[in-house]
């Protein structure tokens, strides 16, 4: 097994790693910046080293740094959380250079993984359906773009090979406004991730969001387990995930389940992973994959028992899966909520000092979070203060748990979303299941229509 672990990550994720490694009498290093010495994560590490100053490129981005950590500490692994350089294929080849584990897949999967153009190639040659689109690349030719637009048929999405984060996507709706838009999305690419490559799909209207967790070890083995839905986003962000997805049947789950396992074992995968996909009017289509632990884990993990990132340590030690397919059994509903520090109607970040908080407890509820009273919210990083989670028999419980612990949350000091999701658990909307990817966008529209007619 691993000795010492050092996590390149903060907040929520570094504590959830932390935590892990603990379980297991795995030793922990933590890393931070000048802003973070003051962290839950810091406080609970077997030992801490500080990388940089605040801004991430000079800290949790700083790839020597980190390296250098590795080699003071004598640890002999890295874990890189979500975010910063997780999927990062140049870090994992360095990590893995310089004599450490890198707890993920291998660099080269995640550069296959990270194109979008080379991962939907991959995917289509292993089974996995895809949204309709460009075969590869869009090529230079306005006449050549403008037939497969025709093929795929409007609305069409551009979207840049190198993107992510939701960034790099355009609709276009008419034919007139196309090569415009390629031309533009190209530059946006070009400028933001350093690569002009584009490519199309066809724009579903109203899909959902229903992606696949796996799970692989370098003996050849690859489980799924199960799908979320996460499909309640505001701008391409998600805010509360389910698990499992609404009305997504037993034969539906084991056949896209099992593509994506086929998948796994094609590309070499190692370690956890996410398949992404649109699903619309009974049909999956692959958008991306993630090559990396996700934000969302815990509904997987609530609903199946398996503690993914200790599958992970496990997978990065050498050791095969605990599991094999038919271990794995769904039990109950769960959802998350992600807490983030920010005003509920604006959206604008709200950092500083927590005063005073309450988080819930009690029968089936979880509850991620690297605050505590006094805490001082940094301005340099992501708003996400914290995931409450709870695990129910039914969707309806496990909905009356989420009313439940999130009136007990209180949070003195900043703002926090949390008044939006005492909303959202009270929509009627929500409480049916299986809303579309727009329905979060909508329903803040008819909000502010609301607000504006009772002032
Ligand atoms: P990113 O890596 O930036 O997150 P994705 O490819 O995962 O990009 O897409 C992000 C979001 O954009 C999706 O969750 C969905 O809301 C929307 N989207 C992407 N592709 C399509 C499509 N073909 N049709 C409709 N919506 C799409």
């Amino acid at each position: 097994m691993l000795k010492k672990v050092l996590i390149a990550n903060r907040g929520e994720i570094a504590l959830r790693v932390l935590r892990a490694c603990r379980e297991m009498g795995i030793a922990t290093v933590a890393v931070h910046s000048e802003a973070d010495k003051d962290s839950l994560h810091v406080k609970l590490a077997d030992e801490s080293v500080c990388i940089g100053p605040a801004p991430s490129p000079q800290s949790y981005l700083h790839i020597p740094s980190i390296i250098a950590a590795a080699e003071v500490t004598g640890a002999d692994a890295i874990h890189p959380g979500y975010g910063f350089l997780a999927e990062n294929a140049n870090f994992a080849e360095q990590v893995e250079n310089s004599g450490f584990v890198f707890i993920g897949p291998r660099a080269d999967t995640i550069r296959l993984m990270g194109d979008k153009v080379s991962a939907k190639k991959a995917m289509i040659e292993a089974g996995v359906p895809c949204v309709p689109g460009s075969d590869g690349a869009l090529p230079g030719d306005p006449s050549e773009i403008l037939k497969t637009a025709d093929k795929v048929g409007f609305p069409v999405i551009i979207k840049a090979s190198g993107g992510g984060g939701g960034r790099g996507m355009r609709v276009v709706e008419k034919k007139e406004d196309l090569l415009k838009a390629v031309e533009m999305t190209r530059a946006e690419a070009e400028a933001a991730f350093g690569n002009p490559m584009v490519y199309m799909e066809r724009f579903l209207q109203r899909p959902r969001h229903v992606e696949i967790q796996v799970l692989a070890d370098e003996h050849g083995n690859a489980i799924y387990l199960g799908e979320r839905d996460c499909s309640m986003q505001r701008r391409h962000q998600k805010i509360i995930e389910e698990a499992p997805a609404p009305f997504i049947t037993p034969a539906q789950r084991k056949k896209i389940g099992e593509a994506c396992v086929a998948a796994c074992k094609r590309i070499g995968y190692r370690g956890a992973g996410t398949f992404e996909f649109l699903y619309e009017d009974g049909e999956f289509f692959f958008i991306e994959m993630n090559t990396r632990v996700q934000v969302e884990h815990p509904v997987t993990e609530l609903i199946t028992g398996v503690d993914i990132v200790q599958e992970q340590l496990r997978v990065a030690a050498g050791l095969p899966l605990q599991y094999t397919q038919k271990d794995i059994v769904i039990e109950g509903h769960a959802f998350e909520c992600r807490i983030n520090a920010e005003d509920p109607y604006t959206f604008i970040p709200s950092p500083g000092v927590i005063e005073s908080c309450h988080l819930p407890g009690g029968f089936g509820i979880r509850v991620d979070s690297h605050i505590y009273q006094g805490y001082r919210i940094p301005p340099n990083y992501d708003s996400l203060i914290g995931k409450i989670c709870v695990h129910g028999k039914d969707r309806a419980q496990a909905m009356a748990k989420m009313r439940v612990a999130m009136a007990e949350l209180t949070v003195d000091g900043i703002k926090t979303n949390a008044p939006l999701h005492r909303e959202l658990f009270n929509d009627t909307g929500f409480a049916q299941g299986g809303v579309s990817i727009h329905y979060l966008e909508h329903w803040l529209e008819e909000r502010k229509a609301r607000m504006r007619s009772e002032k």
